[in-house]
């Protein structure tokens, strides 16, 4: 039931009474009653209906003037005029002055309930209009302080990814904080490193006498409460301080997570004077802005230590006491340390960011980048520059950076090796005659006298001694001769036939102990060689082979044609060669000691042997071995040409 409130202001008592008695009370409006316009606008003013009904012609006021005074005190309450006559002057002015309907007299029940309906609906509609146009600018309000805020969020958001200075970052976070939630003041605070203490790391608008000192001990403080809890705090009045002597009426801190570290500290704002308690929208704002805060400070973080690692590995580079160079993939110099400016005549500057075949003037080095650039593995040679000096130079690939050349400047050690050499080479040369005198002299003792069984046996080991010995003075003064490069003349040669006839010697000794693989290729080009060396690498890669493989084992030789040249591969499944090792196996004397070579002989001078010979056919030798798996040597020699086509 409707509980409007209906005044009708009209002097003709049965009027109000018929219009109480048929209109008003049937419908359940409520009725007030006026019967001059004086008593009507006092009524109006008091009682504030929702609806009048106002006879024009009244004593005391007339209805316009009513209506007049109404306008005059903004009541807004709608209007439903009476009058006898219907004349378009009156009706005008009445509307002017804010009548809503009017009714001619005489009228009947259902004309007055019809226009009180039609007044009080469109009053109604108007209400909600008025209601729902508010609320939309509220939502619109409310979207634009949200956008806003968002805008802030994206904007401090952006700078965390696109600053690098840690403080400039923070300060923008507590500015944030402090306007998006209209707080006083503003401040993040950071762990120390033992975790006691937290320390003011930015400050919007806090006494600066105080942000000048501000630590907080963790355990007896509001702000230790957070990093102890992980968890928001929020306080008012006498407990929110943030210190002793700093009262506040109000104080939010919310947790700095960082992924790795825990709660690393504290976002807090303040409000000193303003008693306005902080909301759960002011936790989520401050919340996000912590969140970027603590990545600003994690991404500052891993930057120093990322830095201070460069800076130290830089510092390495740049003191070491071995040459070094780096260039990027495109071979452009990134970095030459000091010793190798030093040894290659060089100035830094002039080389940094120039391509390094450019403005590095040794062809030797340059075609060494060049290799590792084509072949993408690290490689080692000697390099002798114009001026007499040898380096040991190792190039390495070092992926996403591009190559790094390490030298060692080798040149007195070379010189020590030649005087060595020189040295072995004259003493194997003057001991060759007395060795050769006294073998003499042995095998003719037994000629001089009878002698005993054990003198018999002590003659055999001397004689056997003296055979290692001048065998091992003639292996030497042999690699000597090869290196001089004496009586390399140089033939098409057939390398099946080496190597088959140098298994066949073998074969015998082999097979009691040892499996022998070898399949012969169906083609095999001859190669440019030297008969009698060819065979003497065959035969030193397959006695090693033998000698290194235990019992049940197996050695494989195999060979084919490889892009102009011919690869032989000597495979084993022996003890293997340490990798620290395999460097060093082909040079003179050097031999693997371990517990596997325990008692083994032999000179180190085998793979020497192989290598010269190797080099004098321009050709190349290397090995693959694991240890406890086994070896494999390979060699390849350039195709004569001339080929095989059997
Ligand atoms: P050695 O006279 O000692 O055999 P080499 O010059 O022929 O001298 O070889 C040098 C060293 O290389 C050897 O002492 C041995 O330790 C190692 N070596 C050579 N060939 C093999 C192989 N097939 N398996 C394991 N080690 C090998």
């Amino acid at each position: 039931m409707p509980q409007e409130r209906v005044l009708v202001i009209e002097d003709s008592f049965e009027t109000q009474q018929l219009l109480a008695e048929l209109v008003l009370e049937p419908n359940g409006y409520r009725h007030i009653q006026a019967l001059d316009g004086e008593e009507g606008l006092r009524l109006a003013l008091e009682e504030e209906p929702d609806i009048i009904v106002l006879d024009m012609q009244l004593p005391k006021m007339n209805g316009l003037e009513v209506l007049e005074a109404l306008q005059e005190h903004q009541l807004d309450t709608p209007v439903i005029f009476t009058t006898v006559r219907e004349s378009v002057e009156l009706v005008v002015q009445a509307f002017r002055l804010g009548a809503r309907d009017y009714v001619i007299k005489p009228f009947g029940p259902l004309e007055m309930q019809d226009a009180i309906q039609r007044v009080l609906s469109a009053t109604t509609l108007r209400e909600e209009r008025d209601q729902l146009t508010q609320q939309l600018v509220d939502a619109n309000q409310q979207l634009q302080r949200q956008l806003q805020e968002l805008n802030v969020i994206y904007t401090v958001g952006r700078s965390v990814t696109s600053l690098l200075d840690p403080n400039r970052v923070l300060n923008r976070v507590v500015d944030a904080a402090v306007y998006l939630v209209g707080a006083e003041e503003g401040m993040l605070l950071l762990l120390d490193d033992e975790r006691e203490e937290l320390y003011l790391r930015a400050a919007k608008d806090v006494d600066e006498k105080v942000a000048r000192t501000l630590r907080v001990r963790v355990e007896d403080s509001v702000a230790g409460r957070v990093i102890e809890s992980g968890r928001p705090v929020f306080m008012t009045g006498e407990r929110a301080k943030v210190i002793t002597g700093y009262l506040s009426k109000a104080l939010l801190y919310v947790p700095l997570r960082a992924p790795e570290r825990g709660t690393i500290g504290v976002l807090g704002v303040i409000n000193r004077e303003d008693e306005r308690v902080f909301s759960e929208r002011d936790i989520f704002l401050l919340s996000a802005l912590a969140d970027y805060a603590a990545i600003a400070i994690e991404n500052a973080r891993h930057f120093e230590a990322l830095e201070a690692e460069r800076v130290k590995l830089e510092t390495v580079l740049r003191e070491a006491q071995g040459a070094i160079i780096v260039v990027d993939e495109q071979s452009n110099v990134l970095l030459a340390n000091e010793a190798a400016c030093t040894a290659l005549g060089l100035v830094e500057p002039d080389l940094l960011h120039h391509p390094v075949d450019e403005v590095l003037p040794h062809a030797s080095l340059c075609s060494l980048f060049t290799e590792v650039h084509d072949t993408g593995k690290a490689t080692r040679s000697e390099v002798s520059l114009e001026d007499g000096r040898t380096f040991n130079a190792q190039i390495t690939p070092i992926s996403g950076v591009g190559r790094v050349l390490m030298m060692q400047d080798i040149t007195h050690l070379k010189e020590m090796d030649r005087i060595k050499s020189e040295f072995v080479t004259a003493v194997s040369h003057d001991l060759r005659t007395p060795l050769t005198t006294i073998q003499g002299y042995i095998e003719l003792l037994p000629r001089a006298g009878s002698l005993s069984t054990q003198q018999h046996e002590f003659i055999l080991r001397a004689r056997e001694s003296m055979e290692t010995i001048i065998s091992l003075i003639n292996t030497f003064l042999d690699i000597d001769r090869l290196e001089a490069g004496l009586e390399m003349e140089l033939e098409p040669c057939d390398l099946i036939q080496i190597i088959e006839s140098e298994i066949e010697t073998w074969r015998p000794q082999m097979e009691k102990h040892l499996e022998l693989r070898w399949e012969p290729p169906e083609t095999l080009s001859t190669v440019e060689g030297h008969p009698y060396r060819l065979r003497q690498i065959v035969h030193n890669l397959l006695s090693n082979a033998i000698k290194y493989t235990p019992e049940g084992g197996w050695v494989s030789v195999s060979a084919e044609d490889d892009d102009g040249y011919v690869v032989v591969h000597v495979a084993d499944n022996g003890i293997g060669i340490p990798p620290a090792q395999q460097p060093y196996i082909f040079d003179k004397f050097y031999r693997v000691e371990s517990e596997e070579t325990l008692g083994m002989t032999g000179s180190g001078l085998g793979l020497a042997i192989v290598k010269t010979v190797v080099d004098k056919h321009n050709g190349r030798v290397w090995v693959e071995s694991r240890p406890g798996l086994g070896s494999v040597f390979s060699f390849i020699l350039p195709v004569s040409q001339q080929t095989r086509t059997s």
